[in-house]
């Protein structure tokens, strides 16, 4: 039995029309806020029912709770409250994570989520020049004054929070990326635009070998940085795995089998391996009609975990980063190839990533 960091989708409707859009909610209209609060309050006793069930299932073990979106700060702080209190009436050991756009953020949210230790993920690509050419809102404005105002009270309140940055054609400046982030003593973390059946525009969309260099340069800048570098926790995170080479020290898109660590549940009742699997083809199911248990032991969900073994015999065998690597994101490798059980599309970018690190991480270590 495996333990499930879950992934809730609580809309996928959003105030922004940021470019490269994940979710497809760039492209719709605004959305009404009743509706989605109305709708979202009426499933709430179907998210308490999976939270029992994912409980037990994880024998009441911390677990990890990361709500997504859309935007999940579309629900007002009364249905957030609901659900936060319940987690805290069982006694669960939940850790909420909210990924926000961090535009609607305000002072009941930053009380709310202080009360119950919330940790809250922003995207943010950068400094104004360079966020504001892809994250808009629906009118076309930029986004960071906004975000920008929204950061600081959160940290005058004393949450906790980071950046999550999206690299794209336009942000490539490493430099000034990293000097934005140091400046205002704000922990980030690194992700690659990727292309989604929304279709992404082509002229935002970056190589594996432009991700391997910027992500590199960052890299170096970071390591070289002697005064008070800013906390990166993939980096942090890479350097621990080189000393002990635990697979879920890093993210979930370098381990043996994501699908047997992550579970992702939307206010229908349904289930999927991940928010980023949620074709047909990997549907699990709905908790309304079986338990959860019992539709993680179906023969489907079985075969997604041989991914790993697959690979190591055939796209991935004798590579010289496999233990570090694992293959990849299985959801890359359907959205390019077709299929789960193909390699990560961006290998050639983490071939280039983990030998540049750990080449660093070595060397320093033989100067010390
Ligand atoms: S904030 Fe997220 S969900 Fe909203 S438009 Fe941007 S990428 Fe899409
Ligand atoms: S499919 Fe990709 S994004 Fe989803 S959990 Fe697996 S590695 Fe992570
Ligand atoms: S770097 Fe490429 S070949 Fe090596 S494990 Fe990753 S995806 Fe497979």
């Amino acid at each position: 039995m495996s333990h499930l960091t879950v992934i809730i989708d609580v809309t996928n409707k959003c105030n922004m029309a940021c470019k490269y859009c994940y979710a497809g909610s760039a492209w719709e209209g605004i959305p009404s806020a009743k509706d989605i609060n109305e709708s979202f309050n009426s499933k709430i006793p179907l998210l308490f029912e999976f939270t029992d069930q994912i409980m037990f299932y994880n024998k009441n073990n911390p677990t990890a709770f990361i709500f997504h979106g859309g935007e999940p700060l579309l629900l007002n702080p009364k249905n957030w409250s609901i659900v936060l209190s319940y987690f805290k009436e069982k006694g669960y050991p939940i850790e909420v994570h909210v990924q926000t756009n961090g535009t609607l953020i305000n002072k009941e949210f930053i009380n709310l989520f202080k009360e119950f230790n919330v940790k809250i993920g922003v995207s943010l690509d950068g400094p104004s020049s360079l966020n504001d050419q892809t994250r808009i809102f629906k009118s076309g404005k930029g986004s960071f004054s906004t975000i920008f105002k929204n950061l600081q009270k959160m940290k005058e309140a004393g949450l906790i929070f980071g950046c999550l940055f999206t690299l794209n054609k336009n942000n490539l400046d490493m430099v000034a990326i990293y000097d934005f982030f140091k400046k205002n003593n704000i922990s980030f973390n690194i992700r690659s635009i990727f292309n989604t059946k929304f279709q992404v525009p082509k002229e935002l969309l970056i190589t594996p070998y432009e991700y391997a260099l910027s992500f590199c340069k960052l890299f170096d800048l970071w390591f070289d940085d002697e005064i008070r570098p800013p906390l990166i926790g993939d980096f942090n995170n890479m350097v621990a795995r080189f000393i002990k080479p635990l697979e879920r020290l890093t993210t979930c898109t370098f381990t043996k089998d994501c699908s047997k660590d992550f579970i992702a549940f939307n206010m229908e009742g349904n289930l999927w391996p991940c928010n980023c699997l949620s074709d047909p083809d990997f549907y699990y199911g709905n908790i309304q009609e079986e338990n959860m248990a019992n539709l993680l032991n179906s023969p489907k969900v079985k075969e997604l975990s041989n991914r790993w073994q697959r690979l190591s015999r055939t796209d991935c065998k004798d590579c010289e980063v496999s233990r570090y690597c694992y293959g990849g994101c299985p959801s890359r490798a359907y959205d390019y190839y077709g299929s789960y059980f193909n390699k990560d599309p961006f290998c050639e970018a983490w071939r280039m990533i983990f030998k540049h690190v750990y080449a660093r991480i070595k060397s320093s270590l033989k100067n010390e």
